[in-house]
């Protein structure tokens, strides 16, 4: 399902990761796009992005992710950082409840500055500490019901869930958007 970077693709789209500071966003990304880890909290503050391209069906789409890259933490995201993104993942961390309950905050401005059929998905990261879990898993998936989101718990220290999270956002961005191509 997965090509190289440098094919040729059939089309690019914008997609942004948001949520809390610390919820693993990064790292999510980090994984999708590179399979890696990073323990430390990253140095560097500044919007990032990383590509990776999606076969779906006979098409090879190239996803282009934005990363906050720590500007949430001064809330310093700009309406431009939304703009012409037509997916999403919205992270919160399972075990820390005031993340969660920030999810409202972010799907506002998900909804005020992002394209109108934006594709979300509502992700809650750090299932491997599950001992530490202040976030039923009933929580989240009623949250993504009654909003209308796609919905995953993952790890991305274990590596868990995370392709199927970005990649059910993708095959749903395909098919919105297939649908206006036909
Ligand atoms: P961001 O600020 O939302 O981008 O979060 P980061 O990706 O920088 O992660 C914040 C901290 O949480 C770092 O110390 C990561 O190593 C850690 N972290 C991220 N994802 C996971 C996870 O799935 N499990 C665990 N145990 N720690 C994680």
């Amino acid at each position: 399902m997965v090509d190289s970077f440098d094919e040729e693709c059939d089309y690019l789209f914008k997609a942004v990761l948001t949520g809390d500071s610390a919820v693993g966003k990064s790292n999510l990304l980090l994984r999708f796009s590179r399979d890696e880890f990073q323990l430390d909290s990253k140095p560097t503050i500044g919007v990032e992005f990383a590509y990776r391209n999606v076969r779906v069906g006979d098409k090879l789409i190239k996803a282009q992710i934005w990363d906050t890259a720590g500007q949430e933490r001064f809330r310093a995201i700009t309406t431009s950082y939304y703009r012409g993104a037509l997916g999403a993942l919205l992270v919160y961390d399972i075990t820390r409840r005031a993340t969660f309950d920030s999810v409202k905050k972010w799907l506002h401005e998900l909804r005020e500055f992002g394209n109108p059929e934006i594709v979300i998905v509502l992700v809650g990261n750090k299932v491997d500490l599950g001992s530490s879990r202040e976030v039923d898993l009933e929580d989240g998936k009623g949250f993504a019901e009654r909003e209308g989101l796609c919905f995953m718990e993952t790890s991305a220290l274990e590596n868990l869930n995370v392709e199927d999270a970005f990649l059910q956002m993708i095959a749903k961005i395909h098919e919105i958007t297939s649908q206006k191509i036909l």
